[in-house]
């Protein structure tokens, strides 16, 4: 920009100074370059222009006097001729002198590789011309330097003066940058151009390559689109900037600006099918959708287009081009407003890659000046674009793994409720079970206890006794051990019903049970055989033994002195009947009962209260 600044201001001092020396014109055309500069000189307000509609004028033609008279010449200086989308040919007709004592050379660059014919004719040594034919339509070996741009060196003897002429023509748009440099600068200036360009392309190349493995890696079609859509840009860039080798195709000569604007074709088809894959336009904008299919098949068919009629649909193309940029920005802020989070990215992205474009286009127009931005517009914001898109893909891999991750999770997440849910209702389960245990366990002592218990008085029932005893008689035989029995009967007691009532019999039963329990030892059992009848089993007990006992329970009932009106006695007693036998293996425990029972007959008929043994 700044060089440029400086360019248009020693132009402006320069055209004051010729003015001020109020010359003849021809004179003040003549370009004296006797002094070597650092900077490119834009040739615009130095150089006559003619144009030939027919495009048949010849160099003899324009080097006539007349013609030399049609020349015209601009009034301010700019960066470069624009000219638009003309099929007419152009002359430029430059005059140079040597005021100096020194043969100068000096570099003729024409800036734009684009352009289809460049055609020089320059003074030689003999007085004649030399001509150069060359252009984007003519093999990069008929050019007269080796540089992607058209250059030609024109060289001055001491003290001379010459008449350069040049000849564009192009099949699309006409962009005449015409500068001079010195051969030294010149040389500086491609360095630095060729390692910029060399730039992009590594970055590109990187972008290729690291979407490519990602490609291979997670096999998503996106990345290949995107590969697609980056090498079809950088073909078209390579080629826009004249880097391109000449191409054959079935052994035809390519021309390089059909391919040119195929390229860019290729490249806009792989950017429109990258952004429904990245949008899902499918999905969110399915007619649009529709819509960019369409456009995707006319970019695909219309490098056939190209080939046929370049020059007559080039101008048409810019302006489609244009269309689907402002299409693509359109489903961009669509998708954006429908919360799509690539859709950022896409819109950031492409936003630098129209503004270069918007440039590049512009300039071609002829609206936009020629500088360091506008030329190389679209390829800076290429590369942001490239970069942004590829961080917009590694974006998406970190979305895809924080849903994975949120999915796993939440997974985890139920899982573990699930487990949670199966442990509470298991320990519920638990819980209940063993409360209803325990409940059972309750109820069976209970039911126990209720069948082996007498109801009534709370002392072991005759079920009890008769296991008891069976158990008893066992062990007795086993260790020759005696066994005694006492079968013991309330004494008229029938009488004291009738008296007393029956309640207070039962009363009366249930204090002689707690005086008979009350003499037992632990190893003996109590037990209400039936009715006011109990029998006493002592383990382990001689006769005398039970007798002796059979009396002191007789003696404890007497001396409760329970009032009994019906007896002979006055008080309520009992009478026992006492057995007592070591027991063989033949012998039956009901031996032992019917002995003790007769011997209760035998206390019954002797006057009660008493004891009879068997
Ligand atoms: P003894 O034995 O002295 O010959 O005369 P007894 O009156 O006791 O004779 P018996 O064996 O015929 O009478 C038993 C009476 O015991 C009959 C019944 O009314 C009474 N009895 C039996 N079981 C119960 C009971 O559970 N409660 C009450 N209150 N009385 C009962
Ligand atoms: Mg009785
Ligand atoms: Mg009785």
């Amino acid at each position: 920009m700044n060089a440029h600044h400086r360019l248009r201001l020693s132009s402006w001092l320069l055209l004051g100074l010729l003015l001020l020396s109020l010359s003849t014109w021809a004179d003040s055309r003549q370009l004296d370059i006797a002094q070597p500069s650092q900077q490119p000189l834009s040739l615009t307000t130095h150089v006559g222009i003619l144009e030939d509609a027919s495009r048949t004028l010849t160099l003899e033609d324009v080097r006539s006097a007349e013609m030399a008279g049609r020349f015209r010449y601009e009034q301010a200086s700019s960066a470069s001729f624009a000219l638009g989308f003309t099929r007419s040919a152009y002359w430029f007709r430059l005059e140079v002198g040597n005021s100096s004592a020194e043969a100068v050379t000096h570099l003729l660059v024409v800036e734009n590789p684009r352009i289809s014919i460049v055609d020089a004719h320059i003074p030689d040594e003999q007085g004649g011309y030399r001509a150069w034919y060359t252009g984007a339509d003519r093999p990069q070996t008929a050019k007269a330097y080796d540089n992607r741009n058209f250059v030609f060196a024109l060289s001055l003897p001491a003290h001379s003066q010459q008449v350069v002429y040049l000849r564009v023509e192009s099949s699309i748009g006409l962009l005449v940058p015409l500068q001079l440099w010195s051969v030294d600068a010149f040389h500086a200036y491609e360095r630095e151009d060729y390692m910029a360009r060399a730039g992009y392309m590594g970055i590109a190349i990187a972008m290729i390559l690291f979407n490519l493995m990602l490609f291979i890696a997670l096999r998503e079609r996106i990345y290949l689109l995107y590969v697609t859509f980056v090498l079809c840009a950088v073909c078209a860039l390579t080629i826009k900037n004249g880097m391109a080798p000449d191409w054959t195709l079935a052994g035809l000569p390519l021309n390089s600006n059909v391919a040119y604007y195929s390229a860019a074709s290729l490249a806009l088809s792989g950017m429109l099918l990258f952004m429904r894959s990245m949008l899902q336009t499918a999905r969110l904008l399915p007619q649009v959708d529709r819509g960019l299919l369409a456009l995707i098949a006319l970019y695909l068919i219309s490098p056939l287009i190209y080939a046929a009629a370049l020059p007559q649909v080039s101008r048409v193309a810019i302006l489609v081009y244009l269309l689907t940029a402002f299409v693509m920005m359109g489903v961009g802020l669509a998708c954006a407003i429908k919360r799509q989070r690539s859709a950022y990215f896409f819109l950031a992205a492409f936003g630098l890659l129209i503004l270069g474009g918007a440039t590049t286009t512009l300039r071609a127009l002829g609206i936009l000046p020629t500088n360091a931005f506008t030329e190389d517009g679209l390829q800076i914001g290429s590369s942001l674009e490239m970069l942004l898109l590829a961080f917009a893909l590694a974006d998406r891999i970190n979305v895809m793994r924080r849903d994975k991750l949120q999915a796993q999770a939440a997974l985890l997440q139920t899982q573990e409720q699930l487990v949670e849910t199966l442990q509470r209702s298991e320990r519920e389960l638990e819980h209940r079970v063993a409360e209803r245990t325990e409940e059972l366990q309750a109820l069976n002592s209970r039911l126990e206890t209720l069948s082996l218990t007498d109801a009534l008085t709370g002392i072991a029932n005759r079920r009890h006794f008769d296991e008891v005893l069976e158990k008893e008689w066992k062990r007795a035989q086993r260790l020759s051990e005696p066994l005694a029995l006492a079968v013991l009967d309330v004494d008229w007691f029938k009488a004291y019903n009738d008296h007393y009532g029956h309640p207070a019999g039962d009363s009366c039963l249930q204090q002689v049970a707690r005086t008979l329990v009350s003499l037992s030892r632990s190893t003996d059992l109590v037990a209400r055989y039936g009715g006011e009848e109990f029998v006493f089993l002592a383990p382990a007990t001689s006769l005398d033994g039970a007798r002796h006992l059979a009396e002191k329970l007789v003696q404890a009932v007497e001396a409760l002195a329970l009032s009994h009106a019906g007896s002979p006695l006055r008080c309520v007693s009992i009478s026992v009947g006492v057995a007592a036998m070591c027991p063989g293996l033949d012998d039956l425990p009901q031996t032992l009962l019917q002995q003790a029972d007769a011997a209760l007959y035998r206390a019954k008929s002797q006057g009660r209260n008493r004891v009879e043994h068997g």
